[in-house]
């Protein structure tokens, strides 16, 4: 058989690509890319021509059956998302999973994520983090899903869109109480920022100016003085076994 190939893609910066992924996405028989038109762009200011097709939520059933016959019939494809790496909280895990399943060799590329991107500058804990991807869209559920992550001690990273920030913010407030968190915003892009303070403190800045673009959180997890009512441990990683503030 062929290969597929798991090709990460920029997350703004049309810079952010490595040396070896364009040559594979020049190689490869065909690229399945979320949306052409996003990845149209990308092919076009790198010059290459390789042949899209159109693997997305929607048809990713029939077209996941279809990308690993032909790998089976010796073809190699390149799996790009619209950003990032792909199989990370989009339909290209389902994809994967397929390839697996059938045998198919399956060759990943490392390169831009913005789950990775967020955690390395967040100056929270990077030791350890739980990733949840997006939080569901709805109040309640998300509220559900917040109360299992109570208390996590690692770091939790999150998707948000920016309509849903404020609310996710004050739901995180909530339910998890005053912890630190970061707001990257916009990573590599023109208007790229990092806001690190308090949940209250996000919720009081994105609350004078509503955020736009994309988001990733990166909360503290459980166990910090933060909020500066409860009295709590320090990372044991430290080696400073049951410090209490
Ligand atoms: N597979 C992608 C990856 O590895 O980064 C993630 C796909 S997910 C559908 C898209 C989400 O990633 C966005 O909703 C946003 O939360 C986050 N994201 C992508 N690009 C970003 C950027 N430049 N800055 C901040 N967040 C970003």
């Amino acid at each position: 058989p062929g290969v597929l190939y798991l090709c990460p893609t920029p997350i703004g910066n049309l810079e952010d690509i490595t040396l070896r992924a364009l040559r594979i996405l020049k190689e490869a028989d065909y690229i399945a890319a979320e949306d052409t038109r996003v990845t149209k762009r990308l092919l076009n200011h790198y010059g290459i021509k390789t042949p899209l097709v159109s693997y997305r939520e929607h048809n990713k059933e029939q077209m996941g059956r279809k990308i690993v016959e032909d790998i089976l019939e010796g073809k190699s494809v390149a799996l790009v998302s619209d950003a990032g790496t792909p199989g990370i909280s989009d339909p290209g895990e389902d994809l994967v999973k397929k390839a697996v399943d059938a045998g198919v060799p399956v060759v990943p590329l490392p390169g831009p994520s913005a789950v990775i991107c967020a955690v390395s500058a967040s100056g929270l804990s990077t030791s350890k983090f739980a990733f949840e991807g997006f939080l569901p869209q709805k109040s309640a559920e998300r509220r559900k899903q917040l109360e299992k992550l109570r208390d996590e001690k690692r770091t939790i990273v999150v998707y948000e869109a920016p309509h849903r920030l404020l609310k996710c913010l004050s739901d995180i407030r909530d339910i998890l109480g005053e912890r630190k968190i970061a707001v990257a915003r916009e990573m590599t892009k023109l208007h790229e920022e990092f806001f690190r303070g308090t949940v209250s403190e996000a919720i009081e800045k994105f609350e004078s100016t509503p955020p736009k673009g994309e988001i990733v959180l990166v909360i503290e997890g459980a166990g910090f003085e933060t909020g500066g009512t409860r009295k709590v441990e320090l990372s044991e990683r430290e080696g400073i076994n049951k410090i209490i503030l």
